[in-house]
């Protein structure tokens, strides 16, 4: 075996598993032990059932009680039976898994080990393992990697393909130069490996882990070290210069731009009026308009006679930025010629808009990722615009700077990071901080409440929307299933649809919703044709409907601040008083002091920063990623001494050996290399 063996060649692993696997992004046994763990499962003696705690994940042992039952809800397949011990009785389900039916008998002794919620007023354990009772026995108290998987492939069918190479010792050879590593006090590459799937402890866990967070920076910052290289030549080839329309607009808008608005649209006219091409990343936090100074761009490109790109990273987005820039443009009478384009266009529809792109006769074109096809030709494009940039990958941005003869570049994000890490992060980057909000702007009422509140909360929804205004509601999301969260979105609009008058229309939002019903949704909502919204995080990223007054977070304890934070910024965007409530699933201590940063706070910089302070080092493990920046491993807030370790060993390299000629560094040149060909598609930030 060597690393390029193919997956296949791996006992136990057929074409049909090999499928899977390439789903997942793993084709040779070198993808395999790269494929990380997302979480580790501490195996607990089971419990009693009188004693389980809500939202918690436990292990039961016990009897099933009756054969297992199927009922079908829309699209799924719900089953569902009854674990009695001697304490009790308790409720289980599992999703699309029909084939139970036949594994699980009446009066079969089993061990069952999943999370425990409240549903419809009673305990349900939902999705849970199913383990021989002496099966359990073999794995209790050790620590079990657990991996993000597809449909159709087990957590264990990956941990014993793991196993299999690492069994075979030093399939990868170490690759970081050893000065790095002594340094750094990393850990040899394959214990890293070996203890970041099978940790004998959690000591060795964090060594292998800081190794190889360090060693996902460190080829990140040199990857990106390429990429500015490359770049720094280009020259500005377009003619543009100052246009009188942007100042007409500006003087137009129904609201004054704020200073900070201003100052960054002065950098970016700057820009695109000197002789080099534009980079330039826009960080301005959720709220702050970052749109309005897109379009001032995209405005001063067209008067030039130039085409203009803007590219948003979901469907949903994209549509409500092409309506609002058609509104403005109509509004203030400037007569462009936009055009959509969608990845749930029909084949016709996308046909005409390449058409008009590449004919020139549409001169601002908006969209996602179909932007980027290889089938759109542009005419001259001459800017492109990224909006919500942390959920794009770095060289997808790249793809769409390649359209045409270099066009400028403006990037958007609403991410968190102080200027420091951004400097490494977004190093091929000219940065732009839009760091203050509209003035008149209402700050958002928050609080922090538990289940019981949820009543009153109701009421108060049914007042704001009596008063003409709209309301989000966000379900939990779910780790392991989209198939669950799906379901929780239905059902809890059923039970909405039942604690509001008749007159108040309820609908719902998730992932697994096809992208036109999608968009079909957002635009009634938009409209006010739909005045309460329940919906997973899919509303997350950038969707402005001002007259939305009422953020509701569900189990808000299991999101990531970052994210919490993205998503109450869907309201307060317009003149009314706006209010997040955040509902508490949880009594632990350390979440209510989490959602107190959030209560107390709506400065998106202020939150990420305590956030991090929460966060001691033994702490890696087992809660989210603050939501944004996601790299595979390592997390920009909790390890930014390491992206800074990194950073400064990869400046010390490139003065040592810049083209990684030496033949110490040549495989690390092979490695760097096959990053530069995969890995930074897949990495968005
Ligand atoms: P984000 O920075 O989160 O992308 P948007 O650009 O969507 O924010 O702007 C949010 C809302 O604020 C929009 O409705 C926009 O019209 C409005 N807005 C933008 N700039 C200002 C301003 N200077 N004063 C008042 N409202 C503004
Ligand atoms: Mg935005």
């Amino acid at each position: 075996m060597n690393k390029e063996t193919h997956v296949i060649q791996l006992k136990g692993i057929g074409e049909k598993t090999s499928q899977l696997f390439h789903k997942m992004g793993i084709c040779t046994v070198e993808d395999l032990i790269r494929y990380y763990p997302r979480d580790y499962d501490v195996f607990k003696e089971p419990i009693l059932i009188e004693a389980i705690k809500n939202d918690e994940v436990v292990a039961i042992q016990g009897m099933i009680l009756k054969n297992l039952e199927i009922k079908r809800v829309r699209n799924l397949q719900i089953v569902s039976g009854v674990i009695q011990d001697a304490s009790g009785l308790l409720k289980v389900t599992w999703f699309n898994m029909p084939f139970l039916r036949n594994s699980i008998k009446q009066g079969y002794r089993l061990i069952l080990r999943g999370r425990v919620v409240i549903k419809n007023g009673s305990q349900v354990m939902e999705q849970p393992q199913i383990y021989q009772v002496n099966a359990y026995e073999e794995i209790v108290e050790s620590m079990q990697p657990i991996y993000s998987l597809v449909a159709g492939i087990t957590n264990q069918a990956v941990l014993k393909a793991v196993k299999q190479v690492i069994c075979q010792k030093d399939v990868v050879s170490e690759y970081l130069p050893a000065t790095i590593r002594e340094q750094y006090h990393l850990a040899e590459y394959n214990f890293a490996i070996e203890n970041i799937h099978f940790p004998k402890n959690m000591e060795d866990l964090l060594i292998a882990r800081n190794r190889l967070v360090f060693d996902e920076f460190f080829l990140f910052i040199m990857a990106l070290r390429q990429l500015k290289e490359k770049k720094e030549k280009a020259n500005n080839a377009f003619a543009l210069r100052k246009v009188d329309k942007v100042n007409e607009l500006i003087e137009k808008l129904p609201y004054k731009l704020t200073n900070a608005q201003l100052k960054v649209w002065k950098e970016i006219e700057a820009d695109m009026t000197s002789e080099k091409v534009m980079n330039r990343l826009v960080q301005g936090d959720v709220g702050s308009g970052k749109t309005i100074v897109a379009i001032l761009g995209i405005l001063m490109v067209v008067c030039c006679d130039y085409q203009a790109a803007f590219m948003a990273p979901t469907e949903v987005l994209a549509k409500q930025q092409y309506d609002s820039m058609i509104h403005l443009f109509e509004t203030y009478g400037f007569s462009f010629r936009a055009v959509l384009l969608t990845g749930s266009m029909t084949a016709k529809e996308k046909r005409l808009a390449y058409e008009q792109i590449e004919s020139g006769q549409a001169n601002v074109i908006v969209g996602t990722h179909a932007l980027i096809q290889e089938k759109v030709n542009y005419y001259n494009l001459a800017l492109v615009i990224t909006d919500e940039q942390h959920r794009f990958g770095v060289r997808q941005r790249e793809t769409l700077a390649n359209k045409g003869k270099e066009p400028h570049v403006l990037v958007m994000s609403a991410t968190p990071i102080p200027r420091t890490l951004a400097i490494i992060l977004y190093g091929d980057l000219d940065i732009s901080v839009i760091d203050e909000l509209p003035a008149e702007r209402q700050v958002i009422k928050n609080c922090v409440v538990n289940s019981s509140y949820r009543p009153t909360a109701y009421r108060f929804i049914q007042k704001e929307v009596e008063s003409g205004r709209q309301a989000y509601i966000i379900c939990p999301m779910v780790e392991e299933s989209e198939n669950i969260e799906a379901e929780n979105v239905i059902e809890y609009t059923e039970i909405l649809k039942d604690a509001l008058p008749p007159n108040i229309t309820v609908e719902y939002l998730h992932g697994k919703m096809k992208a036109k019903d999608k968009n079909q949704i957002m635009e009634r909502f938009a409209s006010n044709q739909i005045q309460v919204l329940v919906s997973t995080t899919v509303v997350e990223v950038g969707v402005n409907v001002p007259n939305a007054t009422v953020m509701m977070i569900e189990n808000a304890e299991r999101f990531g601040l970052a994210q919490l934070h993205q998503l109450r910024g869907r309201v307060g965007r317009g003149k009314y008083q706006s209010y997040c409530i955040l509902v508490n699933g949880s009594d632990s201590k350390a979440s209510k002091k989490r959602l107190e940063i959030l209560n107390k706070s709506n400065d998106g910089f202020f939150i990420a920063s305590e956030d991090l302070k929460l966060r001691g080092p033994g702490d890696l493990f087992g809660i989210r990623q603050s939501g944004v920046l996601e790299f595979k491993i390592g997390d920009v807030f909790t390890d930014a001494s390491i992206l800074q370790q990194a950073s400064d060993a990869a400046t010390w390299l490139l003065e040592e050996d810049e083209k990684l000629q030496r033949k110490e560094h040549e495989n690390l040149k092979e490695r760097l290399d096959k990053y530069l060909n995969h890995s930074l598609n897949k990495l968005s930030l």
